[in-house]
């Protein structure tokens, strides 16, 4: 299974950029997303917009209200870990299926849930290493503003028919 280095290195860089707040460089330890207009910022960057003129500091569309952001906020905790764990993606995948984005893609519910029962089925606690690249790949990919596309759900489907 070959990744291309280059598009994995800008994969990499792009989703450590999301997990600062856009507006105040933070690490987003309290990651929220807009309604509607689905930007992820921290809550104390929201609040202060909300006190303020009630836009949203990217795009300036109103803030009508704003939910919790768990797959940011796990995935700034676990980047600071010092290997990927097989739990760690476990939580990760399972929260990935509360996003409403997921939750409307047939083709990603399935792959995710496979993924899951395949990383929950194991009695070992460590994955193997076409495990870990996968996991990794559907990491770096799905968790994009939260924004999931065809091409990815596709290349996932074909990367987990592999296996
Ligand atoms: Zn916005």
């Amino acid at each position: 299974m070959a990744i291309v280095p280059s598009m994995q290195s800008h994969v990499q860089a792009n989703s450590l950029k999301k997990l600062h707040d856009p507006v105040s460089g933070e690490l987003m330890t309290k990651a929220v997303t807009l309604i509607p207009c689905g930007h992820i910022l921290n809550e104390e960057t929201v609040l202060k917009c909300l006190l303020h003129d009630k836009l949203c500091p990217v795009d300036k569309q109103l803030i009508e209200k704003y939910t919790p952001n768990y797959t940011t906020r796990i995935l700034l905790e676990s980047s600071v870990l010092p290997s990927p764990s097989k739990d760690r993606y476990i939580n990760l995948f399972i929260s990935l299926l509360d996003e409403p984005q997921i939750r409307g893609n047939f083709n990603l519910n399935v792959i995710l849930e496979d993924l899951i029962s395949e990383l929950m089925s194991q009695k070992t606690s460590g994955l193997t290493s076409e495990q870990e690249e996968l996991c990794r790949w559907a990491e770096k990919l799905l968790i994009e503003d939260g924004k999931v596309s065809l091409y990815v759900a596709r290349k996932l489907a074909h990367l987990h028919a592999k296996l």
